[in-house]
């Protein structure tokens, strides 16, 4: 508002005397900002259902509201909140619906007690990884579902960050059977949680910043949260023993940027270009930074801290996946636009699988 206002007040003084941001003096915006009033400044909250600041998930939209600053020539001035500080972790969905923030960050999975199907946005059991999920979203018609899906919640969703492949999560006893599931109170969101259920475990719904003191007081027996960069970063392994792997349940989980749908109205061309375009650069970016990090961390929590590594057996993995099948099946039965978001994730899943059965996977396996 300062900065504007003194801008329209008094250009040519003000500009030498104090400056107008980086940009004022070059002359008006051509092609789509023709028409645009390049002076206005939108003061946006950014509200997010993670710890403020935790490395990967936490910086993911701190490094978007920069990246948005620079490219808008501080146009676009988004302040970010962890989980908790303007609203709950899980409280997002609803605030930027409502309009208490411009935009939110977190992941679809999150809002499944309200719309079963949206965690097939975030990820499926035994379903898509991350290069998969992007190919769906951006060039198999996911993003107009997932669009469609949020429109009546006065929402525009964009895809905003990706894990890859997680770890299973961090367990105080071992894993050998498919018994030891069995009343094991763990920490698991969205379609997961549910075959974790099936299979005979308690599903706990927990914000990533309540996870260590409930895994630390025994509420829960086990938690995943993500892989061994954010693990470490939330200090999982002083109140776990066994680590571990693969993450069957989130296998490239997409994290979602969320607009109230009247705020981005309310927003030239030019700007809602610059956010799409940041939201798939901090996309690609999380899953950089993930892929750079994770081995390290993994080394540090082995080495340095003790950390017993360990693979879930085939037989439970094997329970596992025949419980996904159903579970995934049922998300479809809400309703028409379910039922055609299944067929388009479990069409576009089939045909991939195809495909990387000759190239992706026939490569690692060789490499
Ligand atoms: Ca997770």
């Amino acid at each position: 508002m300062k900065k504007s206002g003194l801008c329209l007040a008094g250009l040519i003084a003000t500009l030498l005397l104090t400056g107008c941001g980086p940009n004022t003096s070059s002359g008006p915006a051509d092609g789509a900002t023709a028409g645009v009033d390049t002076q206005k400044v939108y003061r946006w909250k950014l509200i997010t259902t993670w710890p403020k600041n935790l490395p990967g998930l936490g910086m993911a939209p701190e490094r978007m509201a920069q990246n948005l600053r620079v490219m808008s020539n501080g146009r676009l001035d988004i302040k970010v909140y962890g989980a908790g500080e303007l609203v709950g972790a899980f409280e997002v969905f609803d605030a930027v619906s409502q309009g208490t923030a411009e935009m939110g960050h977190g992941a679809a999975y999150y809002w499944r007690g309200k719309i079963p199907i949206a965690a097939m946005f975030a990820t499926v059991p035994f379903g898509m990884n991350a290069q998969e999920m992007n190919g769906w979203l951006h060039y198999g018609g996911g993003l107009e579902l997932w669009r469609e899906l949020y429109e009546p919640f006065n929402l525009y969703p964009i895809a905003a960050g990706n894990s890859g492949v997680q770890m299973a999560g961090w367990f105080n006893k071992e894993i050998n059977s498919v018994a030891d599931l069995r009343g094991l109170k763990m920490r698991i969101p969205g379609l997961g949680g549910e075959v974790l259920k099936r299979a005979g475990g308690v599903p706990v719904s927990l914000p990533g910043n309540e996870v260590f003191t409930n895994l630390q007081s025994g509420v829960i027996d086990a938690t995943e949260w993500v892989g061994p960069y954010n693990d470490l970063a939330l200090a999982l392994h002083t109140v776990a023993k066994y680590y571990y792997y693969p993450g069957w349940h989130e296998p490239g989980p997409t994290l979602e940027a969320i607009v109230n749908k009247d705020a981005w109205d309310s927003l030239p061309p030019d700007l809602q270009a610059m956010i799409e375009t940041a939201s798939r650069a901090i996309n690609e970016d999380m899953l950089s930074e993930f892929t750079a990090r994770n081995n390290s961390a993994l080394q540090t929590l082995i080495d340095e801290h003790g950390v017993e590594l360990r693979a879930l057996p085939d037989d439970v993995i094997a329970a596992l996946r025949a419980a996904a099948k159903d579970v995934v099946a049922e998300a479809a039965d809400e309703n028409e636009l379910s039922r055609r978001i299944y067929d388009s994730y479990m069409g576009f899943l089939e045909d991939v699988r195809a495909y990387h059965e000759i190239s992706e996977k026939a490569y690692l396996n060789m490499r």
